[in-house]
C-alpha cells in the first residue's frame, strides 16, 4: 500500500528514509542478531546511539556547552509538573503566558506547585495571536517565565523570542522544535515531546542551562530530577530506547538535508503554499493573525461548517488524512511538520481548490 499524506498533529509523520532504515535494521541491528529494542541500554552499542543522538542534536541546534541535553520519558505534559518541581528553586511564583490549550494545561499543573502569575492571556481574542511584549506584566521575582512557543491546537507560533529581563525563559517547543534554528542561549530551558516533530512517542527532550539544575523540590521523583538525570547521562533508569534510536535517525536525516536553516526554508515555503491560498479564498479562512501563524499547524475553517464532514470524507479518500481540527476548537488543522513533503502540501491545496470549485 502507498503511503498517504498524514496531517495528524501527533503522533505524526516521520521521514520515509528514516522508517525504511528502521525497518531494514529491525531484525538484525548492526549485526547484533537482535533489534535495537532488545539490546541493553548499558551496552557499548546503545551508549553510542545515545551519544551520537546527543552530539547530532547539539550540532543541529548549536546548543552551548553550558546546557545539558536530557532524554527523558513522561511526555510534554510530564514537563508541566517537572519544570516547576525543578526550577522553582525555593521561589513561590512563576510567570506563565496563556496563548492556548497547551499553555492552559501547563498553567493548571503549575498551580499545584506555586502561585502562577498570568503575564498575558489571549483568551479574549480566542487564542488567535501571540500577545505583544508591551502587554506582558512580568513579575521580577518569578522563578521563570513559561511560554508555549507553538500552540499546536490553535496554530499560533512565536516568531520572536521575548526578553524577560534576566528571569529564565522556559518554552514548551513540543510542536516546532527542529523546524528552524533556535538561539538556545536565550532560554533557561526548552522541552519537547518527540512525537510531533522529532520521532516516535516516548521520548521527551529537555535542554536546560547548567546553573538552573540541582535545586529540585525534595518530593521530585529521582527519574525526573534534572540533576540526577544529567549526572547519569539520562540513564538513571532505562531510557525510551527505541524512540531515542529513531529520533537519532531523524537527526541524521536533518543533517543530511542541510540542517535547520535549510529545514526552515522548506517549512516557510510549505506554509506559504497553504496560507497564500487561504488568503485569497472566501470559501475557507484562518482566524489566526497573520504575523503569528504557525508554520507547523495550520488552523483553517470552511465558512460553511455544514460541509465539514463531506470535506473530511473526500480528503480521506484522496489520501489526505487526519485533517480534522482538535475537538476543543473544531474546524480543520493541517499539521505540516518537517517530515511532510512539499508534494503533500500541494496535494492538499489542489484538493481544497477542487472542493471549493464543486461546493463554493
Ligand atoms: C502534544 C503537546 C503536549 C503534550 O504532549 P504529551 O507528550 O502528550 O504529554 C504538550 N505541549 C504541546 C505544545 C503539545 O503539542
Amino acid at each position: 500500500m502507498a503511503r498517504i499524506f498524514n496531517f495528524g498533529a501527533g503522533p505524526a509523520m516521520l521521514p520515509e528514509p528514516v522508517l525504511r532504515q528502521a525497518a531494514e535494521e529491525m531484525l538484525d541491528w548492526h549485526g547484533s542478531g537482535m533489534s535495537v529494542m532488545e539490546v541493553s541500554h548499558r551496552g557499548k552499542e546503545f551508549i553510542a546511539v545515545h551519544a551520537n543522538a546527543e552530539a547530532d542534536l547539539r550540532e543541529l541546534l548549536a546548543i552551548p556547552k553550558n546546557y545539558k541535553v536530557l532524554f527523558l520519558q513522561g511526555g510534554g505534559a510530564g514537563q508541566f509538573s517537572f519544570v516547576p518541581m525543578n526550577l522553582l528553586r525555593g521561589r513561590g511564583c512563576a510567570d506563565y503566558v496563556q496563548t492556548g490549550y497547551w499553555s492552559k494545561k501547563a498553567i493548571a499543573e503549575a498551580k499545584r506547585y506555586c502561585r502562577v502569575n498570568l503575564v498575558a492571556n489571549t483568551e479574549d481574542s480566542k487564542f488567535t495571536r501571540v500577545p505583544k511584549l508591551a502587554e506582558w506584566k512580568l513579575d521580577p521575582g518569578a522563578a521563570y517565565v513559561h511560554i508555549t512557543s507553538n500552540e499546536t491546537i490553535e496554530g499560533v507560533e512565536y516568531h520572536w523570542i521575548p526578553d524577560t529581563n534576566g528571569v529564565p525563559l522556559v518554552t514548551d517547543a513540543s510542536s516546532h522544535i527542529l523546524s528552524r534554528p533556535l538561539d538556545v542561549s536565550r532560554f533557561g530551558l526548552i522541552y519537547a515531546g518527540a512525537q510531533k516533530n522529532v520521532g516516535p512517542a516516548g521520548l521527551t527532550i529537555v535542554i536546560v542551562r547548567d546553573d538552573l539544575i540541582g535545586h529540585a523540590m525534595p518530593a521530585t521523583p529521582s527519574v525526573f530530577d534534572y540533576k540526577v538525570q544529567a549526572d547519569a547521562d539520562s540513564m538513571h533508569n532505562t531510557p525510551p530506547s527505541f524512540s531515542l534510536y529513531v529520533s537519532g535517525l531523524v537527526f541524521r536525516w536533518l543533517k543530511k538535508l542541510g540542517g535547520l536553516r535549510k529545514m526552515e526554508q522548506i517549512n516557510i515555503a510549505k506554509a506559504k503554499v497553504i496560507y497564500d491560498y487561504l488568503d485569497q479564498t472566501e470559501f475557507y479562512h484562518t482566524p489566526v493573525v497573520k504575523e503569528d501563524r504557525s508554520r507547523m499547524n495550520v488552523q483553517f475553517r470552511l465558512r460553511n461548517e455544514q460541509l465539514d464532514a463531506e470535506f473530511l470524507k473526500q480528503a480521506e479518500s484522496n489520501g489526505l488524512s487526519q485533517l480534522k481540527g482538535h475537538r476543543a476548537i473544531g474546524g480543520m488543522r493541517a499539521s505540516i511538520y518537517n517530515a511532510m513533503p512539499t508534494e503533500g502540501v500541494k496535494a492538499l491545496v489542489d484538493f481544497m481548490r477542487e472542493f471549493e470549485r464543486k461546493h463554493g
